[in-house]
């Protein structure tokens, strides 16, 4: 599968918990492959805290020295970047570049490098890439927490990945049965009925409200339920309106 070739490349980050952050985000998206090029500080708690369960991207990252060991065996290199450098690389954004990414990943290897927390990548680092990726943040605050840039580009990988397998998977709901026409029509003329009974519907206006009251539950378009639902209301309506008129006249 194209994204068990997609490589998660670290540079010499800092706090282990951006590690386990971006561990985290790789399991949660479908990716597996970590490689830490100098890491500060690792193994450590702070990376297992962070990676929430996603122990085993932990234990299998590989650490290495330089990024040339990283990227040694990979056909295609993409750098992420939190401004626009002057480095002539092609640019791209996060969904176009998971599509050229996966194009890749289908026959080779592919690494997706992200920079240090207070310094990216440095201009030689970028010239090691094939494509700069930059995440439109906003141009007055454009960068993100590192294992932030690693959940966004990993969200864009996994979800080009699912429509290239058919489409994403939606939990469905479960589907409403609408009531039928007929079944409607019972329950307008009984709508009637009842608001002719309890007085609310004037003679004069009642074929306009009427129209405007099959508008409202045609918007609405009810299920069988609740259909079943407002007729018992309306039963209920009509027995209670028909007792007190029944007392009252006793009353009287
Ligand atoms: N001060 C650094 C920010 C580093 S943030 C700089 O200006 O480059 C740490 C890493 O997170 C970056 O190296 C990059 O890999 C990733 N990152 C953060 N914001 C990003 C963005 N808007 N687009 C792409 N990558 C981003």
């Amino acid at each position: 599968m194209a994204l068990d070739n997609i490589s998660i490349v670290l540079i010499n980050t800092t706090h282990p918990g951006n590690i386990g952050a971006a561990a985290r985000a790789m399991k949660a998206m479908g990716l597996s492959k970590l490689v830490l090029v100098g890491p500060a500080d690792f193994p450590s708690g702070h990376a297992t805290a962070l990676a929430s369960g996603a122990d085993d991207i932990l234990a299998n990252a590989k650490v290495v020295e330089t990024l040339d060991e990283a990227l040694a065996g990979c056909e295609f290199v993409v750098g992420t970047s939190a401004r626009v450098r002057g480095v002539s690389l092609d640019l791209v954004e996060p969904k176009a570049c998971a599509s050229q990414i996966l194009d890749e990943a289908e026959q080779a290897q592919v690494a997706l490098v992200f920079g240090r927390e207070d310094r990216g990548m440095t201009n030689e680092e970028l010239r090691r890439c094939h494509l700069q990726v930059h995440i439109p943040t906003n141009p007055d605050f454009s960068s993100l927490n590192l294992g932030a840039a690693v959940q966004v580009m990993a969200y864009e990988l996994r979800m080009t990945h699912l429509a290239r397998q058919g489409g994403v998977e939606v939990p469905k709901t479960k589907q409403m049965t609408h009531a039928s026409q007929d079944d409607m029509e019972r329950f307008y003329q009984h709508l009637y009925e009842t608001l002719v009974q309890i007085g609310f519907l004037e003679y004069s206006s009642h074929e306009k409200i009427m129209a405007k009251l099959r508008r409202l539950y045609g918007r609405i378009r009810p299920d069988r339920v609740e259909l079943s639902i407002l007729r018992g209301i309306l039963s209920e309506t009509g027995k209670f309106a028909k007792e007190s008129s029944e007392h009252s006249s006793t009353d009287a």
